[in-house]
């Protein structure tokens, strides 16, 4: 009975990484200044994302968990504008399809939230509960009932890592959300959602990293490239720490990466390369985001005027640097 939507639910789930990741996005999407994330067992046996956003209404619980059910796109324009994160209405679907999901939910301000409970895909509880504003997802078992799926899943470490880096990028993409990571019981992030970058990088890279870096900020052609680049002497062996976000979503982009190691062109040692924490904001519409969910190079319409701010940007702000 399942199949097709067992397929489905693999495009988005992949591993408790790609769960964590689609629902703090949720969560961010309605609004919330505070997000908590808990895993147990690598987030396999257990994961728990709590935030203080809209919360839902009762009657609009059971729709949010239907495939292709989202409240963030209402016309065919939408989709060329899409501001929000999550716009495909498949997260949801597919977890509850491949777990069990136990979800609190309040919206600011009502007398009472709704518990609801799914498994399987399939709707086992909806009904009053007493909790705060904002919204609790409890995932448990991913994957009980798709074992060809659970076998593919790497040991708790390795998974709990994953799941680490998803928090890390959510982190950096969104310094104005307090992002607060529990592992297996001991803290292991918590971002104080300032709005502030810097401290946002503080938090997840530490005091060294954060000291070895210039600011950047330039914009060019209705792009915006903001953020930091490593100063030439705190150059890395690999490209592991040059971090891209466009419109606070993190991405992986060939031109932007070229354009950043082109500006750094003449100032590095023989072996280096430069790392950054970089976010461009480009007017919505001027960015193909209408990826594949699980992919994060993304194309842009046209390349040029990207290549052009980061490069740009990131020469400008190395030559201030150097004086
Ligand atoms: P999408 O994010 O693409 O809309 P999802 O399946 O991730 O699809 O979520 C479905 C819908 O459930 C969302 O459009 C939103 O209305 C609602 N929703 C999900 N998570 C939350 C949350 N944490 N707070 C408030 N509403 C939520
Ligand atoms: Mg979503």
């Amino acid at each position: 009975k399942h199949v097709a939507e067992l397929i489905a639910a693999g495009e988005v789930v992949e591993r408790p990484a790609s769960v964590i990741k689609e629902l703090v996005e949720n969560s961010i999407d309605a609004g919330a200044a505070i997000v908590t994330v808990e895993i147990k067992a690598g987030g396999v046996s257990y994961m728990r994302i709590t935030d203080n956003g809209c919360g839902m209404a009762r009657e609009d619980v059971p729709v949010a968990f239907l495939r292709h059910a989202t409240s963030k796109v209402h016309k065919q324009d939408d989709l060329e504008q899409i501001g929000t994160l999550g716009f495909r209405g498949e997260a949801l679907a597919s977890v509850a399809s491949v777990s069990h999901v136990e979800v609190l939910t309040c919206e600011p301000g009502a007398v009472e939230g709704t518990h609801y409970i799914i498994s399987g895909g399939e709707e086992e509880y909806c009904g009053p509960a007493g909790c705060a504003a904002g919204t609790t997802m409890m995932i448990r078992d991913l994957f009980y009932n798709t074992p060809a799926r659970m076998k593919f899943l790497k040991k708790d470490v390795t998974e709990a890592n994953a799941v680490a880096a998803v928090m890390d990028k959510l982190a950096l993409s969104h310094p104005e959300v307090s992002i607060r990571f529990i592992r297996e019981g001991k803290e292991a992030l918590h971002t104080p959602g300032d709005g502030s970058l810097k401290s946002a990088i503080y938090t997840v890279f530490g005091k060294e990293f954060t000291a070895g870096l210039i600011p950047v900020d330039y914009s060019y052609q209705g792009i915006r490239a903001h953020g930091f680049v490593s100063k030439p002497a705190a150059a890395r062996p690999n490209r592991s720490m040059q971090h891209f976000f466009i419109n606070g979503r993190y991405i992986k982009s060939r031109t932007a990466m070229v354009a950043l190691e082109e500006a750094f062109k003449g100032t590095l040692m023989v072996g280096k390369l430069p790392a950054c924490v970089l976010h461009l904001d480009i007017a919505a519409g001027a960015v193909d985001v209408n990826v594949h969910p699980a992919k994060l190079e993304v194309r842009f319409v046209n390349e040029k005027p990207i290549f052009d701010c980061v490069y740009y940007g990131v020469k400008t702000a190395l030559q201030k640097g150097d004086t």
